[in-house]
């Protein structure tokens, strides 16, 4: 007898329970989208997206399993405790299977959708504070002029990559940092083709009489694997006129 008041709390408690879950994870997944809205720069956009999407659909999705979950277990007034407890392991089981389906969907599907996403934000056609007007891409050859010796070597160096917009009514150029050449490598481990640089380090700074060195740390998305490898930085470039006064002493 007390079991089944025990039993009729827990149903009238766990479906509050449940709706505070799945409310919370409905309000993850509009308050991610609601940010995205109101964020009017396409680069500050590009990198919202870029780093808070996955995470913010799978703490939804997991709000959301849990809530149907709890709710689920609410369903039934009475029954053995034998049946109770199966009831209970089934649903757990069938929200373990669905949360592995979504992680994987998210984590090997879903990026190929925000990489489309990513680009056209990228490439979007920026407009200048000062006219209102669009702004035009500069092509690899004509950026070097507005990106200072640092940013070209990281470009040489590094996976990363400017792009300069530039308004060319008033010269006003806007410049933006993106990571190049994020191409996943085949996994060692998994052969999965989910490899991926996480860090860069330089071991030692290249001169202009030697070769630096560069560390490249790796991880799997799939596995977890991790490894580094090193890498040579070429020599620096001589300068014009450092170039002059070594051929005429
Ligand atoms: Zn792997």
């Amino acid at each position: 007898m007390d079991a089944y008041l025990y039993l009729e709390k827990w149903n009238t408690f766990g479906r509050y329970l449940s709706y505070v879950l799945v409310g919370l994870g409905l309000l993850i997944i509009i308050y991610h989208y609601l940010r995205l809205i109101f964020t009017r720069d396409f680069k500050i956009r590009y990198d919202y997206i870029n780093k808070n999407e996955i995470r913010s659909l799978w703490l939804s999705t997991l709000f959301i399993i849990f809530g149907i979950g709890v709710f689920m277990n609410t369903l039934v007034d009475e029954g053995e405790i034998i049946w109770l407890l199966v009831r209970v392991f089934v649903i757990v089981m069938l929200g373990l299977i669905l949360g592995v389906i979504i992680s994987n969907l998210l984590k090997f599907y879903y990026p190929f959708y925000i990489e489309k996403r990513l680009r056209r934000l990228r490439y979007k056609p920026r407009r200048s504070p000062k006219t209102g007007k669009a702004m035009k891409l500069l092509s690899e050859e004509e950026e070097d002029v507005y990106l200072d010796e640092g940013m070209q070597a990281e470009e040489n160096v590094f996976s990363v990559d400017y792009d300069v917009w530039i308004d060319e009514e008033t010269g006003y150029t806007k410049i933006e940092k993106y990571a190049g050449h994020l191409v996943a490598l085949q996994c060692p481990e998994c052969s999965y083709q989910t490899l991926k640089v996480i860090k860069e380090e330089i071991l030692e700074s290249p001169t202009e009489s030697e070769e630096g060195e560069l560390m490249k740390f790796y991880k799997c998305d799939y596995c977890g694997y991790k490894e580094r490898k090193a890498f040579r930085v070429a020599k620096l470039k001589m300068t014009v006129g450092i170039n002059k006064s070594n051929i005429n002493p």
